[in-house]
């Protein structure tokens, strides 16, 4: 968070700190852009540790709902409408997951703010800016410094540690798709448990799976509970983006109650700015823009992240 002795009013209004592009261009060198080409990662424990649970958990799911309930099915046209539609949720749902974890998401270039670069933006007398003290570099308009990133991110959401990263400007599409894909899936394995419970209630319990009965009971009791939780998990969080998104107003923002100082993007125009063009179905398409990044096995020492 930054302090408000560090913050100099008028960053927003410097060219080379307003414009994403302009910004990135003049503040490059050749390493940056060499950073930019590998994969984010952020090593950290615990949101590591989440990020393999949300995996193992929505596997879990696609295991229920395919061995438990779907193949043992005697309708075929059921089991495979049903199979294609879920799978294909929960391959959305973790490949968004993938996608914001792996995605920069507007870390500022690290210890740029070096006298050289200050007097490369030639700043007019009464012009100010502001440094991060933390990681040392100039600090645009609605950055934050994140402790677990340990970098200055732009428009920064918040830190998720169920995806491992910070949500912030470059990987917000990726999250909302994420939060919307595992509530879209939970709704319809909660659907399919209560199919499920009513079919082998009104048949016998021996036919309705190839389980056990008591086996049966417990996966299915364990998804539905996992169903009821992540739906409202997830369809909160997605309500809440999408509404940040409306008003262009960070998690951070609302929280501290900052008054815009920028242009804000509402509604339709903030939603273009966070998706990219106009609306289209490419919006819900979380391999957009997807390219392989350079394999790389040795970490930089002190680097908060590392390549793979
Ligand atoms: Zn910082
Ligand atoms: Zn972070």
């Amino acid at each position: 968070m930054p302090s408000s002795g560090h913050r100099l009013r008028d960053v927003e209004h410097h060219p080379l700190l307003t414009g994403d592009d302009s910004y990135d261009s003049a503040a490059s060198s050749p390493a940056e852009a060499d950073a930019a080409d590998r994969v984010w990662f952020i090593r950290d424990g615990c949101g590591m540790t989440c990020a393999v649970l949300t995996w193992l958990l929505v596997l879990y799911a696609d295991f229920v709902v395919t061995f438990v309930m779907l193949l043992p099915s005697k309708d075929f046209w059921y089991s495979v409408v049903n199979g294609v539609v879920f799978n294909c949720l929960a391959v959305l749902a973790l490949s968004s997951h993938l996608r914001t974890m792996l995605t920069d998401p507007g870390a500022v270039p690290k210890g740029n703010a070096t006298k050289e670069y200050m007097e490369s933006l030639q700043l007019k007398p009464g012009e100010v800016i502001y440094k991060c003290p933390k990681c040392c570099c100039v600090k645009p308009e609605r950055a934050h410094h994140c402790s677990i990133c340990k970098r200055c991110i732009r428009k920064m959401d918040h830190h998720c540690p169920w995806v491992n990263n910070c949500v912030g400007e470059k990987n917000q599409r990726f999250f909302v798709l994420f939060t919307m894909y595992i509530a879209l899936a939970s709704v319809h394995a909660l659907v399919l448990c209560g199919l499920q419970f009513i079919a082998c209630v009104r048949g016998q319990w021996t036919e309705c799976s190839d389980f056990s009965p008591p086996v049966t009971v417990i996966l299915l009791i364990f998804l539905c509970l996992e169903g009821l939780l992540f739906f409202t998990f997830t369809a909160v969080m997605f309500g809440t983006q999408i509404h940040s998104i409306c008003n262009d107003e960070t998690e951070i923002e609302r929280l501290k109650s900052e008054k815009p100082t920028w242009e804000r993007r509402l509604r339709w125009e903030g939603m273009k700015s966070v998706f990219g063009g106009p609306p289209s179905l490419l919006w819900m398409n979380p391999f957009v823009g997807f390219r392989f990044r350079r394999l790389q096995t040795r970490p930089r020492k002190g680097a908060p992240e590392f390549s793979v």
